[in-house]
């Protein structure tokens, strides 16, 4: 044999396992290489603790409302530290599960930090192996403003393992982590911030979803604002941080959590050794098929900077596996309508297009437009409202986009996703039967087009 490894993966998060674990079970002799935590980020710092926490933060509220409903449990009390290590401890066992997961699969695992030696080769525990292809699933970074005093704050990485919860925290950013942390914190109990340089956070989501949700918030008396950003972090003597803002005021507090975009890691790679171009963000570049332009060298998932999220990831590793090793089952990876859910307290669920993507994109758009309090709160006093929304074609009766705002909303949209992929109109909505009383009927039973 020519090379040691069929295929030599760098990286086992959610793409770099998927397409090892796989590409073996087709029978390619597979390396796959790890220098920190088996799963990567989705398992150890992302998606799965994050939803934990989600988890967590909502008996705050669901203690409130059991009122309502005759339960009276005391005074109830959140221990930060009880929750992180059992989060800790579940987060080891699905270590141990993928541990079994590529043993079971034939795939041989190296851990230690690998780097290229050139476009066959690649260098870990200093050893070099050598593989016909080279998979860089190398994921993301959380990345800091260049700003004085970055160094007090932290980042995902390090909020999952705070030893206590802090009472004050400020989020800085406006995208998914900035939402669901902000949410997780007032769920526990701590006063939030929220602090975004733009006009409204969630830029790119709908429109009535990004107001909607500012509402929601705002009502669990979150301080938000807009257009803010901070200009230097300095640590006074009693810990307390103290942020100068761009207003010109001062804000104290005690913890400052970044949440402001990922950067392709590529930190000491070897990208010297071969020829990877980058786009201008950074990111790998790569083909219709995920080939960089060194032909050996393939990479997917965050690294290549298309769609950060975990099902996106699995799915362009399997592409990878079928085309080199069972070209007959080959599928090329479809990035339209793919569901997407914020974790915030309520959720956001959405697929498709949004109202104003739609016009832009020249269709005559008719919407559907529902805001009702859900059912459960009715013997509470919680106020919440829950926004569901259909962007439809008129002329083809399509249904483009499904938005919501509301318990649940990840688990509903991902339903309507699959409608959505097999180009269903608003008139096989109409005729769908709902399932009565649930919140999701309201997606079967908007009849009248608000706009
Ligand atoms: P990663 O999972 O980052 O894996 C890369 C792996 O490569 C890591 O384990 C790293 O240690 C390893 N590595 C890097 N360099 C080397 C090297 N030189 N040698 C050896 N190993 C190396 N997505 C969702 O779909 N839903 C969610 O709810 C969600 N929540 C998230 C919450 C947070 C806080 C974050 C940060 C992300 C979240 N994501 C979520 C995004 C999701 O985690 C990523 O899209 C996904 O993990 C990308 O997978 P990947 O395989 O490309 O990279
Ligand atoms: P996002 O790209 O979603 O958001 C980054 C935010 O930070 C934006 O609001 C951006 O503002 C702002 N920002 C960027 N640079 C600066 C700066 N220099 N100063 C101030 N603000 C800045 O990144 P996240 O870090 O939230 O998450 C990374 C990715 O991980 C997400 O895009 C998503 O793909 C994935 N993820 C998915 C989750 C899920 O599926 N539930 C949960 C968490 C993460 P602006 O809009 O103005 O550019």
């Amino acid at each position: 044999m020519r090379y040691d490894f069929d295929l030599f993966v760098i990286g086992a998060g959610s793409a770099g396992v998927r397409a090892a674990r796989f590409s073996a079970g087709f029978g390619a002799r597979v390396a796959v290489a790890e220098s920190r935590y088996l799963g990567g980020t989705c398992v150890n710092v992302g998606c799965v603790p994050k939803k934990l926490m989600v988890y967590g933060a909502h008996f705050s509220e669901e203690f409130e409302q059991a009122k309502g409903y005759g339960w009276n449990s005391g005074e109830a009390h959140f221990d930060w530290p009880t929750l992180i290590a059992n989060k800790n401890h579940e987060i080891n066992r699905l270590n141990g599960v993928y541990r079994n997961l590529l043993a079971n699969s034939g795939v041989t695992l190296m851990e230690g930090h690998a780097r290229l030696r050139g476009p066959h080769e690649v260098e870990i525990n200093g050893q070099v192996h050598t593989a016909e292809h080279i998979m860089i699933a190398t994921g993301g970074w959380p990345q800091i403003p260049e700003i004085p005093g970055r160094e007090h704050a932290i980042t995902s990485n390090e909020v999952f393992f705070l030893e206590q919860m802090p009472k004050r925290v400020v989020v800085v950013g406006g995208g998914y982590i900035a939402v669901e942390f902000a949410s997780i914190f007032n769920g526990l109990g701590a006063e939030v911030s929220l602090m975004y340089r733009g006009e409204l956070f969630l830029r790119g989501f709908d429109e009535s979803v990004r107001t909607h949700l500012h509402e929601e918030l705002a009502k669990r008396e979150m301080d938000i604002r807009f257009k803010t950003e901070i200009n230097s972090i300095e640590k006074l003597a009693d810990g307390t941080l103290q942020l100068s803002l761009n207003d010109g005021t001062t804000f104290n507090t005690d913890c400052v959590f970044y949440a402001t975009g990922r950067r392709p890691m590529l930190d000491n790679l070897g990208m010297e050794t071969v020829n990877v171009e980058l786009d201008d963000k950074g990111f790998i570049k790569v083909n219709e098929d995920y080939q960089t332009t060194e032909p050996s060298i393939i990479a997917v998932g965050d690294i290549i900077g298309r769609v950060q999220l975990t099902p996106v990831a699995l799915a362009e590793g399997m592409a990878v596996a079928r085309r080199l090793f069972k070209p007959e089952q080959f599928r090329p990876v479809d990035y339209r309508h793919i569901p997407t859910a914020v974790f915030s307290l309520p959720n956001i669920g959405t697929v498709g297009l949004t109202e104003s993507e739609a016009k832009k994109d020249g269709h005559d758009v008719q919407v559907f437009e529902s805001r009702f309090r859900p059912m459960k709160l009715s013997l509470t006093h919680n106020q919440e409202r829950t926004l569901m929304k259909l962007v439809v074609d008129a002329k083809t009766d399509r249904v483009l986009g499904c938005h919501m705002v509301g318990p649940d909303a990840g688990e509903i949209i991902q339903s309507l996703a699959i409608a959505l992929k097999a180009g269903a109109t608003k008139q096989i909505f109409d005729d769908t039967i709902g399932v009565h009383p649930t919140a999701a009927e309201e997606f079967v039973t908007m009849r009248t087009p608000t706009r």
